[in-house]
C-alpha cells in the first residue's frame, strides 16, 4: 500500500482492523450503529485513521444514490468499508465526508 506510517489512537474504546489490529477509530467518533455494510451491520464514523481511499464510484443504496470510495487498511489491505464523498438526497447529506466500517471486520484494541 506504500504507506507504512500508522497513527495510534487513545481512548476508552478503540476499534481496529480484525486482521492486523491497526487502529481505525474511537467510540467518540462514532455517529451511528444503524447502518448496513456489504457483510452485515456497519457503523458510521466521523473520523477514521490508517486507511487508504480508493477511486470514487456511484453506488445506488436504499437511501438513494451516493458517490463513495472503498477504504482499505493501510497495513494489510483489507477492504473495511467506504467513505461517502457525496449523497444526492438532501436528507442524506450528513453522511458526506463520513466513513462506514463493517462491524464484522472490526475488533476491540487497546
Ligand atoms: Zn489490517
Amino acid at each position: 500500500m506504500g504507506m507504512s506510517y500508522r497513527q495510534y489512537l487513545q481512548g476508552a474504546r478503540i476499534y481496529g482492523c480484525s486482521s492486523c489490529k491497526t487502529h481505525l477509530a474511537t467510540i467518540h467518533s462514532m455517529i451511528s450503529r444503524a447502518f448496513n455494510g456489504q457483510h452485515g451491520r456497519a457503523y458510521l464514523f466521523d473520523t477514521v485513521v490508517n486507511v487508504v481511499e480508493g477511486e470514487p464510484s456511484d453506488r445506488q443504496m436504499t437511501t438513494g444514490n451516493h458517490t463513495v470510495r472503498d477504504i482499505y487498511c493501510v497495513k494489510c489491505g483489507t477492504t473495511l468499508g467506504w467513505k461517502y464523498d457525496r449523497a444526492y438526497e438532501p436528507t442524506q447529506r450528513y453522511k458526506e465526508g463520513k466513513y462506514i466500517l463493517e462491524r464484522n471486520l472490526l475488533t476491540d484494541v487497546q
